[in-house]
């Protein structure tokens, strides 16, 4: 905090300097420093934040009396943190809150329109663009293992094309927002803060229709339906949001499209449970085919495998598949297949099956014929 400098040599003016002095010195310092003009230039970047700190503070009547009081002291403990009076953390939050230093016109500031007015920065298409829009899509597992193109119908706003998404009728031209004074953005204080928002009349456009398009309203945007294809990469995963960017809305005024924001839901499979990128199976088998050992096709997301089940294999026993998984989004490896096999009691037998299990069981008994249940019990979790 300390090592702050002095708002008055930071814009390189005396300390009983007007509000006139301060804006003009203030000017003169974020055109020499501006970061379009200074691509790359870290430098010129910090120069432009510290001034527009400065200008911040002896700009604003109270704030200028505190910190002629108090010094750098003044903001300390501020509302939002240390930064206090300044803090722009980013070049945006500068344009946002002095844009109209920079908008053209205003107080003779001649050449300034070219440098900081209209262009993609600090003028009012910073907040003009369409809404970003939501679809929810619900994929099978075998989409997401594969990656699909699929069409989504939605309706979003598109170009008024009575009027060629200008909002005026026959051609009439829109005209200055007044509530805005075009910027698009109206500011607010908020404590030590400014903030902007996108103007409440012409939606961020800076522009309004005194002669309004009958068909839209001025608005120059109609809602339309349209069917538009995306597609959806392998290994997507419930809950996750893609982007689509240019998607969404049509923009106010022939501004950038929103973007389209795809929620992905995946289906129960009645086969597959998934766990990130392995897929699990249970798979039932005969006591007979655990005991004695035998081959099976085991179904996965890209057909039959088979797969030799060894001789003695436990109930619960889980065999790993490699490669059977899903693919990740990131591309790297696929997953696995885990393969749990259980054994599944019958619930009828007949009677010969029966004799055979008596017979079996008879056997079973004579081996272990000392040996109570219990101790069995013990014996197999030893
Ligand atoms: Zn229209
Ligand atoms: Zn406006």
């Amino acid at each position: 905090m300390s090592d702050k400098s002095d708002y008055y040599e930071v814009l390189g003016v005396p300390r009983d300097a007007d509000e006139k002095a301060i804006k003009s010195a203030y000017r003169k310092l974020a055109m020499k420093n501006h970061p379009d003009r200074n691509p790359g230039d870290s430098d010129a970047e910090k120069r432009f934040k510290q001034a527009a700190e400065a200008y911040e503070v002896l700009s604003d009547k109270e704030k200028r009396a505190r910190y002629d009081r108090f010094g750098h002291q003044a903001f300390q403990g501020a509302p939002g943190g240390g930064g206090g009076a300044g803090g722009f953390s980013n070049i945006e939050d500068i344009f946002a809150a002095f844009g109209d230093i920079f908008g053209g016109g205003g107080g003779g500031g001649g050449g300034f329109g070219d440098i900081f007015g209209g262009g993609g920065r600090g003028g009012r298409q910073r907040q003009a663009r369409g809404r970003d829009l939501r679809v929810a899509l619900e994929l099978t597992l075998e989409e997401i293992d594969a990656g699909v193109e699929r069409h989504i119908d939605l309706k979003r706003n598109e170009a008024c094309k009575t009027c060629d998404g200008s909002g005026g009728k026959d051609g009439a031209k829109p005209i200055t927002c007044g509530t805005c004074g075009g910027r698009g953005q109206v500011m607010r204080r908020q404590g030590f803060f400014t903030m902007s928002s996108p103007c409440p009349n012409c939606h961020g456009s800076g522009e309004t229709q005194e002669n309004p398009c009958g068909d839209c309203s001025g608005k120059g945007l109609k809602p339309k339906k349209s069917s538009i294809q995306i597609d959806i990469p392998a290994g997507v995963e419930d809950g996750m949001r893609l982007r689509i960017s240019g998607e969404g809305d049509a923009g106010p005024g022939g501004s950038p499209r929103g973007d389209l924001y795809v929620d992905i839901h995946e289906k129960d499979h009645k086969i597959f449970q998934r766990s990130g990128p392995d897929v699990i199976t249970e798979v039932p088998f005969s006591f007979g085919q655990l005991t004695l050992g035998t081959t099976v096709e085991i179904p996965t997301l890209r057909g039959r495998v088979e797969m030799a089940i060894p001789k003695g294999t436990p109930s619960g026993k889980v065999f790993r598949l490699r490669g059977q998984g899903l693919p990740s989004v990131q591309g790297s490896a696929r997953g696995d297949q885990l393969v749990r096999a259980f054994v599944e009691i019958p619930s009828k037998l007949t009677d010969r099956q029966e004799e055979l299990l008596r017979e079996f069981e008879n056997i079973e008994e004579e081996k272990t014929d000392e040996k109570s249940f219990f101790d069995r019990i013990v014996d197999y979790f030893k």
